[in-house]
């Protein structure tokens, strides 16, 4: 492959914001070869293609925490996130009239947010057989842990009102499953739902690959509570075919881990609290996972998970020495009693501000959420806190320069400004997006001679409001403009 010379009109952040500025890189097997002018790097590499584009370059975007199996069946998935549909009828409208266009037998829509629908009532099973009649269907809600079915996918997964269920299956008052189903996923695969084909993931991850290049992502690390060695095969063999584009990392789940099978290169251990689960059994799992070199991720979003997450690290810290540096995901609504906690705990906190904006305005609405706890970025960064940024998509919002932004400016969709007090600045906030990991997440990746020419090149400024322009990954042009660019065989 011929060396690549990139030369952005405002210069290479070699360190990202705020670090050293200088005209040129000089990219040859994938890595930053040489810093310097045009001309010096051109007299070097005479045989260079130059790629001379406005804007600035700096470190590809690091997105933390995402799932990207399940983006890319999202992107073969009828998409009924809010600004699809506001109502139910409207949402009925959407499945009736796209469902034709998904050519296998079940039919998957997902984005769903009752919260965003005007109506007081979730859709049910009756509304979707209204929608798509006797083709089975599931609707996966937007958190992820809800779904619905129809009459039909019921009927197929053996499901009918006598059968035995676990509790997240809900009735009706007369008895009748509304095929509505809480946390239910691992269930319904035992019962027979279906995986996407591998052709319909294949369409579905080159989209998402194309995706997360497009918002200027080089490397992301997947948090799925339900990863396993058949989910890191899937990704490895999508990576190697040219499919998935980006560099990654795997956190596997606790049944995954716990099953003690063929191990494969994962990075972590993802711990989900929930009523099935004392902070002694996620204690043991966290000194298990420490003493097989992983690290750990906790799912904890507000007050009451953060105290079992924190509960589970001190009778950890009872039993283990030298502790690794293990993560706490999410943290959404976090007391301030509570952030010197998470700081001795040495604990990682893994935000997500792109929920500020997208939801935001639903948080300031909710009258019980103390809106002074949302995302106190500023005050874990002056306690001392290490922080990671992450879009949690498909969940949220996938661009880091919209998370970015709402980290700097804390406005959501709609204009208003949640805890300005806690808003970060530039530096900070791109960041979050620009440390190395898996951790400690105390590097941060950069331009220097020697890296892997991992880059994004924005416009004009690194600031709120700024795009991707274009993205290089391992030394080869991925996004120039608004296309990607193909793999070469
Ligand atoms: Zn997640």
């Amino acid at each position: 492959m011929r060396p690549l010379l990139i030369t952005p009109a405002r210069g290479v952040l070699v360190h990202g914001i705020g670090g050293a500025r200088i005209p040129a890189v000089l990219v040859r097997d994938g890595r930053i070869r040489a810093h310097g002018s045009r001309a010096s790097l051109a007299a070097q590499a005479p045989d260079a293609v130059v790629l001379a584009v406005d804007g600035v370059a700096l470190p590809g975007f690091r997105d933390h925490h995402l799932h990207f199996l399940g983006l890319a069946s999202r992107l073969v998935t009828i998409d009924c996130a809010p600004g699809h549909c506001a109502s139910n009828d409207e949402l009925v409208d959407l499945l009736r009239s796209a469902a034709p266009g998904i050519g296998t037998q079940w039919i998957r829509a997902g984005g769903y947010e009752h919260r965003a629908m005007r109506d007081r009532k979730p859709v049910d099973r009756w509304d979707l057989d209204r929608a798509v009649g006797p083709r089975p269907m599931i609707l996966r809600h937007r958190s992820g842990h809800v779904a619905v079915l129809n009459s039909a996918a019921l009927a197929s997964l053996g499901l009918d009102d006598t059968a035995p269920v676990f509790d997240g299956y809900q009735h009706d008052e007369r008895g009748r499953l509304t095929g509505i189903v809480h946390d239910g996923e691992a269930d319904l695969r035992a019962r027979g739902l279906p995986r996407l084909s591998p052709e319909e993931l294949a369409v579905g991850a080159e989209r998402a690959s194309h995706a997360l290049a497009r918002a200027g992502i080089t490397w992301f690390a997947d948090l799925g509570a339900n990863n396993d060695a058949m989910s890191f095969d899937t990704l490895t063999d999508l990576t190697s075919r040219g499919v998935v584009r980006q560099r990654w990392a795997m956190f596997e789940g606790l049944t995954s881990f716990e099953s003690a099978g063929e191990r494969r290169a994962f990075a972590g251990v993802k711990i989900m609290i929930d009523q099935s689960i004392s902070s002694t059994e996620i204690a043991d799992a966290l000194y298990r996972a420490e003493r097989a070199g992983l690290v750990t991720a906790i799912h904890a979003v507000d007050e009451a998970q953060l105290a079992v997450a924190l509960d589970a690290h001190r009778k950890f810290a009872a039993r283990a020495q030298g502790r690794g540096a293990h993560r706490v995901e999410h943290a959404f609504s976090c007391p301030p009693s509570m952030i010197d906690e998470i700081r001795d705990a040495g604990l990682t906190v893994v935000t997500q501000p792109g929920f500020l904006y997208e939801q935001g305005d639903r948080y300031l609405a909710e009258p019980d959420l103390n809106t002074d706890w949302l995302f106190p970025l500023a005050a874990f960064r002056s306690a001392g806190v290490r922080l990671l940024g992450s879009s949690d998509a498909p969940a949220g919002p996938l661009a880091p320069l919209l998370a970015i932004q709402a980290a700097m400016t804390r406005r959501t969709r709609a204009g208003r400004v949640v805890g300005e007090g806690a808003a970060l600045r530039a530096g900070q906030a791109f960041g979050l997006y620009a440390a190395l990991a898996p951790p400690p997440a105390g590097e941060t990746a950069t331009l220097a001679v020697g890296a892997v020419a991992d880059l994004v090149v924005l416009d004009q400024s690194a600031e709120p409001g700024c795009e991707v322009r274009a993205v290089v990954m391992g030394g080869s042009l991925l996004v120039h403009g608004d296309s990607i660019v193909p793999a070469l065989p």
